[in-house]
C-alpha cells in the first residue's frame, strides 16, 4: 500500500535526489576521498556564482574558501573517513575576501559505498549568519543592560553630593555585618563591629552665613576628610542632612571610641577653604557596639541617644 503511494507520486529516487539538489536552501555536497567535490546542490554553486553545479566537480573547498577555512574542513573529512564518525553542528566562519562574514552550521557524514566501504564525505551547511547577529546583538543589549543596572546600583546606594554610601546602604549594610558575625560566632569565632553618627555641630547657622552652595562645599569636603581618615575596610555614608555614619569592622567600643576621637579632632582642625574664606567645623559623635545591642535598629538608636547626649552636653565631643 505504502509502496503504490510512493509510485503514484512518481517519488522515483532520481527525482527526490534532484528535488532535494535543486531546491534546498542549505548547501549540500559529495565529495570523494580526496575531499574533490562530486556532487553538489545548486544552493552551493550559487553560494560561489558558479553558472552549474557541474562547474564545481573536480574542485575542492581551497577553490573557494580562505585556506584556513578550507584546511579545517579538509581536517575535519580526514577525521569522518578514518573514523567512520559524523561530525554533527560544526560552526564555521566564513571570513569573505569583501569583509562580509558568513557563519555556517555544517554536519558532515561518511558517503558509503553499496558494500559499506567509506568512498568519501557528504555533508550540509546552513547559513545562520542571521541567527549569529541575533546572538551578538542579544549579548550587546545584555552588556548594555548589565551596564545600565551597574550604573542604577550606583545611584540606588550612593548620596550624589557627597560620594558616599546613602542610608539606605547603610541600613542594608548593617544586616550583613549582623549576619557576619551571626555566622562567624556559629563556627566558634568572636567578632564585633561599631558604629559612629557624627553630625555637624550648628550647620544651619553655616549655610545661613555663607549660603546654601557653600554648606554643600563644607559637606562634600567632609565626606572625603572621612574617606581619608579611615580604613579601607571602614565604610562611611552621609545618612541625612548633615549626619552621616561610619561602620568599623572587627572593632570593639573602646577602639571605636578612640576612632571617632581621633575624627572628631581632625574634623576641629581642619579648615575648609573657600573663596578665600576659613570656614571651621567641629562634630558631636556617638557610638555604640554591635555586642551592645540585639537588632541593628536598636543598635542606630543606642548611638543615636548618645550623640543626643554629646549634642546636649556642650557638643564638639563623643559619647
Ligand atoms: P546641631 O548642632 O543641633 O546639629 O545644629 P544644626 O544646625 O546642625 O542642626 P539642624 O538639624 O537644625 O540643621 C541641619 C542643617 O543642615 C539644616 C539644613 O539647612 C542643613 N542641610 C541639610 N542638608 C543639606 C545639604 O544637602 N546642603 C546644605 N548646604 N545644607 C544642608
Ligand atoms: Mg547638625
Amino acid at each position: 500500500m505504502k509502496n503504490d503511494l510512493t509510485k503514484s507520486l512518481f517519488l522515483q529516487d532520481e527525482l527526490v535526489t534532484q528535488t532535494i539538489m535543486n531546491n534546498s536552501e542549505d548547501t549540500i555536497y559529495f565529495k570523494n576521498l580526496d575531499s574533490k567535490f562530486i556532487l553538489n546542490s545548486k544552493a552551493h554553486a550559487n553560494q560561489f556564482h558558479e553558472k552549474d553545479v557541474s562547474d564545481m566537480i573536480g574542485k575542492d573547498d581551497f577553490d573557494y574558501f580562505p585556506p584556513e577555512f578550507a584546511q579545517a574542513a579538509l581536517d575535519d573529512e580526514r577525521t569522518i573517513i578514518q573514523t567512520g564518525r559524523p561530525i554533527l553542528g560544526r560552526i564555521e566562519r566564513w571570513n569573505k575576501p569583501d569583509g562580509d562574514v558568513v557563519w555556517f552550521q555544517a554536519y558532515k557524514y561518511p558517503l558509503y559505498d553499496k558494500e559499506g566501504n567509506i568512498i568519501g564525505t557528504w555533508g550540509t551547511s546552513r547559513n545562520i549568519t542571521p541567527l549569529k547577529r541575533a546572538e551578538e546583538e542579544l549579548q550587546r543589549l545584555n552588556r548594555e543592560l548589565q551596564e545600565a543596572n551597574q550604573r542604577l546600583e550606583i545611584l540606588s546606594t550612593r548620596d550624589s553630593l557627597s560620594g558616599l554610601y546613602n542610608h539606605r546602604h547603610f541600613f542594608d549594610s548593617l544586616n550583613v555585618q549582623k549576619n557576619i558575625e551571626l555566622r562567624q560566632k556559629d563556627h566558634g569565632l568572636e567578632s564585633e563591629f561599631s558604629i559612629l553618627l557624627l553630625d555637624i555641630d550648628y550647620f544651619k547657622t553655616i549655610n545661613d552665613t555663607y549660603g546654601h552652595l557653600i554648606g554643600d562645599y563644607v559637606i562634600k569636603n567632609l565626606s572625603e576628610l572621612f574617606t581619608k581618615s579611615t580604613r579601607l575596610i571602614d565604610t562611611c555614608y552621609r545618612i541625612g542632612g548633615d549626619e552621616f555614619a561610619i561602620i568599623l569592622i572587627n572593632t570593639d567600643l573602646k577602639a571605636a571610641h578612640n576612632v571617632g576621637e581621633k575624627l572628631r579632632k581632625i574634623v576641629e582642625d581642619y579648615s575648609f577653604e573657600i573663596n578665600e574664606q576659613i570656614i571651621k567645623i567641629t562634630l558631636s559623635i556617638g557610638c555604640a557596639s554591635s555586642h551592645e545591642t540585639e537588632t541593628m535598629k536598636e543598635l542606630v538608636t543606642l548611638a543615636d541617644s548618645r550623640l543626643y547626649y554629646s549634642k546636649e552636653h556642650g557638643r564638639n565631643q563623643i559619647n
